[in-house]
């Protein structure tokens, strides 16, 4: 298959060509990736279970990982779903279009494979104006999951799209880089108290100065129990060689890689500008001062320790505040070893 790839720019969406093809492509039932303000998103009609099952093929996704609907505007997300809880309005008021994403009970609007057979769908109003045109246009819910491979980092700009993708899918918008850099913050809005099943885009500091009281899913610290999110019980983010988390001053880091080299291994370093200018290493790239510059680099850092240039990637632990939370929670999923020394 051939992959047509527009190139967009973010201020000229109004009547524009390329939104118009990709739009017809998803009303076609065709699968298309596009920019959100999170990852680069891979989106079919969502209530086309032909269409659906090709982002299932194209990514190899596992058919039991349901995918997250995205739609324009409040209207359009209640007309897929029940029984909203009174909170859900602040929310909405608050955080969309934002990277926040509503588990809801499911009307049944979309198809079976968008919601994996559970009873509730994911649904979000993603802040990027090329999404955002490319779902008026198509006028109908957009199953979207992130456009890469699946098991490998999500996709920050249109070129890790294309590695992963390319000659897989009906086409590609590129809008440059995508904003926060990870994926929406996904918040069970069934129970009382509303509960985050996956940290992302928007704090609980930031939700709870909203609503009140959030909870967090047990799930995602304990490793015994079993995640209300399916999706965050598979291993995700693997760059191409090894990751280990390293906690500790870039002291104890040096310590970790200079063991290593001695063991003939090359070592790539992940880290803040600080500690990086204190480590010595084959290989070093440096995500930002702030965690929101971490944030928005990762992805794309993991992708750039390639197989063959270094054996082994050693992070460091970012502090688990705001952002922070999301940021470690990816790359513990993406770790192969945690040392602690
Ligand atoms: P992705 O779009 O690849 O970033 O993944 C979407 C995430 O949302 C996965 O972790 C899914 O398991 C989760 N998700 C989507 N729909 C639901 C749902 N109805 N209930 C719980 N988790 C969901
Ligand atoms: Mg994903």
């Amino acid at each position: 298959m051939e992959t047509i790839r527009w190139n967009i720019k973010n201020d000229e969406t109004d009547n524009n060509r390329a939104i118009d093809e990709a739009a017809e492509l998803i009303k076609q039932g065709q699968a298309v990736a596009f920019p959100t303000e999170t990852v680069y998103g891979l989106g079919a009609d969502a209530t086309n279970e032909a269409a659906v099952a090709k982002i299932f093929k194209a990514k190899g996704r596992p058919q039991d990982n349901p995918l997250i609907a995205h739609v324009a505007t409040v209207d359009q997300l209640k007309r897929l779903v029940d029984n909203l809880p009174d909170y859900t309005e602040k929310l909405f008021k608050a955080f969309s279009p934002g990277p926040l994403t509503y588990v809801l009970p499911s009307n049944g609007m979309c198809a079976k494979n968008v919601t994996a057979d559970l009873s509730t769908i994911g649904v979000r109003i993603p802040d990027h104006p090329v999404a955002l045109a490319l779902l008026q246009k198509a006028d109908v819910p957009v199953a979207a999951p992130s456009a890469n491979l699946s098991g490998k980092p999500s996709p920050t700009i249109a070129d890790h799209v294309w590695d992963d993708l390319h000659g897989k899918i009906s086409g590609l918008l590129d809008g440059g880089p995508t904003g926060v850099g990870l994926e929406s913050t996904v918040i069970d809005c069934t129970q009382d108290i509303p509960i985050i099943l996956r940290p992302g885009g928007i704090t609980k500091e930031q939700l709870e100065e909203v609503v009140g009281p959030v909870m967090i899913d047990p799930g995602l610290a304990n490793a015994k129990e079993k995640p209300k999110s399916p999706g965050m019980k598979y291993k995700h983010y693997s760059p191409e060689v090894p990751l280990w988390i390293v906690e500790g001053a870039p002291a104890t880091i040096q310590k970790v890689v200079d063991r290593e080299r001695k063991k003939g291994n090359r070592v790539g370093v992940l880290a803040n500008n600080y500690t990086a200018k204190h480590i010595k290493a084959e290989e070093k790239i440096v995500l930002g001062e702030n965690i929101h510059e971490i944030a928005t680099h990762l992805y794309d850092a993991l992708r750039k320790f390639k197989q063959g240039d270094v054996d082994l990637i050693i992070c460091e632990v970012f502090p688990e505040v705001g952002i922070g939370q999301a940021v470690m929670n990816r790359l513990r999923k993406a770790a192969t070893e945690y040392i602690d020394e």
